[in-house]
C-alpha cells in the first residue's frame, strides 16, 4: 500500500536518516517537540524484535524463526511526550533494548530483507495513525517513507561521533576505550551501508546536514527553519 493513501493531505512526515552516534535521535525529538509531532524511533523497532529473539533463545540469524515470533508476539510503540516507549507482550522493554548484547545482535534482523519488510510495515502502521511524524533511522527517507516532503540526512566526522558517545558512556560511569567504540561504530555503519536492502545512504532529495561542528540544538534550529520553509511552500 502506498502511504500516501494512508494519510490525510494535512497530515506530514519528516525522515531523519544517518550512521550511528550521529545524533538522530536527539535532533528527531526535539524536532518533534517543536512541530508538535510525534517522534518515531526505528531502530527502537529492531532493536525490540531482537530483545525478544534472544530472550526466547532464538538465533536472531535465523529469519524464517524471527517472522514467526513477530507473527507471535504483541510490540507495541507508544509515544509519551517526546519520549517513544516499548513493549513486547506488555511488558516495558523501553531500557533493555539498549542493552550493548542487543545492540551487537540488531544486525543479523536489519540484514534480513524479509524481516526489514515487517519492519517498515510497522513503521508505516504507527505512522499512518498520527497527524505529524519525526521519523529516525536508516531509511526512513529512502524505503519507509519515500514520498516524505523533507527528508534529512545527518552526518558527522566518525571520530567525533565516537568521541561524543564516549563522553555520554563514560558520563554514565561505563568504563570503555574511545578506540572500542570507534571500531564497534565502524563495524555498524559497514554492516548498514554495505546490504542490499534499505542500506544507509541518503534519498536522492535529502538534505544532508554535517553535524561534526554543530550543537544538538543548531542542528534542531536548521532542521525546523527548513521544514517551517517547506510546508509553507506546500501549503
Ligand atoms: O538507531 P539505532 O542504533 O537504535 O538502531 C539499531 C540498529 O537497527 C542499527 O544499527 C541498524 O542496523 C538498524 N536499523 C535499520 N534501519 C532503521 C533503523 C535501525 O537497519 N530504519
Amino acid at each position: 500500500m502506498m502511504i500516501a493513501q494512508m494519510r490525510d493531505e494535512k497530515s506530514w512526515i519528516i525522515t531523519i536518516d544517518g550512521p550511528a552516534g550521529v545524533g538522530k535521535s536527539t535532533a528527531a525529538r526535539g524536532l518533534a517537540r517543536r512541530l508538535g509531532a510525534v517522534f518515531l524511533d526505528t531502530g527502537a523497532m529492531y532493536r525490540a524484535v531482537t530483545l525478544a529473539a534472544v530472550e526466547r533463545g532464538l538465533d536472531p540469524a535465523e529469519t524464517d524463526a524471527v517472522a514467526a515470533l513477530m507473527d507471535a508476539c504483541v510490540f507495541e510503540f507508544r509515544s509519551e511526550g517526546d519520549a517513544m516507549r516499548v513493549f513486547v507482550d506488555g511488558a516495558d522493554r523501553t531500557a533493555a533494548i539498549r542493552d550493548p548484547a542487543i545492540t551487537e545482535q540488531v544486525k543479523h534482523i536489519a540484514g534480513a530483507p524479509a524481516l526489514r519488510a515487517r519492519l517498515v510495515a510497522m513503521q508505516r502502521a504507527f505512522a499512518g495513525g498520527c497527524e505529524a511524524v519525526v521519523t529516525e533511522g536508516r531509511d526512513q527517507g529512502t524505503v519507509a517513507f519515500a514520498d516524505a516532503p523533507v527528508k534529512f540526512f545527518l552526518t558527522a566526522d566518525p571520530v567525533e561521533r565516537a568521541r561524543r558517545r564516549h563522553n555520554e558512556l563514560v558520563a554514565a560511569g561505563k568504563d570503555i576505550a574511545l578506540e572500542t567504540i570507534l571500531t564497534q561504530q565502524q563495524h555498524r555503519d559497514a554492516a548498514d551501508e554495505g546490504r542490499t536492502v534499505g542500506p544507509l545512504k541518503p534519498a536522492a532529495d535529502a538534505i544532508v546536514l554535517d553535524a561534526t561542528h554543530l550543537t544538538a540544538e543548531q542542528v534542531i534550529d536548521r532542521m525546523e527553519i527548513l521544514v517551517r520553509e517547506r510546508l509553507r511552500a506546500t501549503e
